[in-house]
């Protein structure tokens, strides 16, 4: 008797099922959100903590995909494209994008906490001494990306050397022509196991976002937050205004597509982002939902968005230019427009530089904060809330690479607007059966071509 289900309760279950995925994880995040804020409230934070597993276990599902992810995926991605000029066209389209959006999301950070004075009155009594980041040289950080050996690049995790190792494999696949059928052959099949895989995965999701949630919520209460709420309600502000404005615009104005639907197909990278505080992490959801909710080719989405996960973090940047001004506001130091001009600088750097991990972004914002002679010791008092604000930038980080995919896509006409247009297709009860489906882009053409 005990064993079976009531017919409601079977109903509430297919319900559930039945949902749409990025519905399941708002759901997720805000039940956890108010689970963990209750069990702060009444002193129960341990038991917060102690569903913290459950999240590291999805977590680590979708780690476990990454390096198999980048590097199958993007060496059909390459193989798939006709020569090498359109290779180095999209890597140009993709950087110069990066590399804009990073500079005006810095600039927006300044902006705001210069207007919005959230250093001034704040107290650095608690302030410890820390060192600063070394800032690898220019030649080095270039050099460093060509892996000496590609089998531990992939064993490390190194992303960047990955990307430089598939790209050169996939265009060797095309050079080489019908001697490189059958590594072709294996390469797209790999590829479709892959992604068969992330979408089992994914669709653990809304229970790995729960558990986080209840973590962060049940952890950080009002009490560590307030004396920093102004710092906090900036970084997310900004965040905001940048993902409505730059990525809203960039979408209507470069991609001519209307950026409401651009907003709907990000919105399960954008919420795993914000719970996993990874972009890295969050690489393979970001990948499934370019391709099946906007339609990105892989093609475009293999190179664009793990290339984006390591080196564009939009919200890294805003906020390490909020947190640069609130220290030099609560210090009392009075910044020249030469050394807001550094900020920007260092920042776009610094974020480059910084690993889509939790918490990167913190020990990134020494190397900032020393470009300016702000001292270092300002970072101590962030670190207390951190968490909080890596949230919102990994956030923007993702819904970044993102709109870089689909403007890039669109622009070298590969974007597929029937699924762009179309409303949400991730579902829960369809992801672990249809990764294959009609949506696969031009490695799946490519593969049917083949054989
Ligand atoms: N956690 C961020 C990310 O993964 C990096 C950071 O700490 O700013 O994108």
């Amino acid at each position: 008797m005990t064993g079976h289900h009531s017919a409601p309760s079977r109903g509430v279950f297919a319900f559930w099922k039945g949902m749409q995925l990025w519905k399941q994880i708002f759901i997720a995040l805000v039940a956890g959100l108010v689970i963990g804020v209750l069990l702060n409230q009444t002193g129960n934070a341990d038991i917060a903590k102690s569903i913290k597993p459950l999240g590291d276990l999805f977590i680590r599902g979708i780690k476990m995909l990454i390096v198999p992810l980048i590097f199958v995926s993007l060496v059909t991605g390459v193989a798939s494209l006709q020569n090498l000029a359109t290779m180095g066209r999209l890597s140009l389209k993709t950087v110069a994008l990066y590399l804009a959006t990073t500079a005006v999301a810095i600039s927006i950070g300044l902006g705001l906490a210069v207007v919005f004075e959230p250093g001034v009155g704040v107290d650095l009594g608690s302030a410890k001494a820390v060192t600063a980041k070394e800032a690898p040289s220019l030649i080095d950080i270039l050099l460093g990306v060509v892996p000496t050996n590609p089998v531990e690049a992939l064993a490390t995790g190194n992303v960047l050397q990955i990307i430089v190792f598939a790209i050169l494999f996939g265009l060797s696949i095309t050079l080489a022509g019908d001697a490189a059928k059958p590594v072709r052959a294996f390469f797209e099949s790999a590829a479709e196991v892959v992604y068969k895989l992330t979408s089992v995965v994914i669709s653990f999701a809304p229970y790995g976002v729960f558990a986080l949630m209840v973590w962060v919520a049940g952890t950080y209460g009002m009490d560590v937050l307030a004396p920093l709420a102004k710092v906090i309600a900036m970084v997310y502000l900004g965040c905001f205004v940048h993902a409505m404005v730059v990525y809203g615009g960039m979408i209507r104005l470069l991609a001519r597509l209307n950026p409401v639907r651009y907003f709907q197909g990000s919105i399960e990278p954008v919420m795993v982002a914000f719970t996993s505080t990874s972009s890295s992490g969050t690489l393979p959801v970001t990948m499934m939902a370019a391709e099946r909710n906007l339609g990105v080719p892989r093609s475009v989405s293999s190179f664009v968005l793990p290339l984006g996960a390591t080196i564009n973090m939009d919200g890294t940047a805003l906020y390490q230019g909020v947190c640069a001004v609130f220290i030099a506001q609560a210090y009392g130091v009075d910044l020249s427009s030469g050394q807001f001009m550094t900020i920007v600088l260092t920042a776009t750097l610094a974020s480059i530089g910084t690993a889509g991990v939790p918490g990167a972004g913190l020990i990134m914002l020494s190397l900032v904060l020393a470009s300016v002679g702000l001292p270092l010791e300002g970072i101590a008092i962030i670190a207390g809330i951190d968490r909080v604000l890596d949230m919102a930038r990994t956030a923007l980080n993702v819904a970044g690479d993102c709109a870089v995919s689909v403007t890039v896509a669109r622009s070298e006409g590969q974007l597929d607007q029937d699924v762009y247009d179309t409303a949400h297709v991730l579902r829960a009860d369809d992801l672990g059966t249809s990764a294959t489906g009609e949506h696969a882009g031009p490695v799946t053409e490519t593969a049917r071509a083949v054989s």
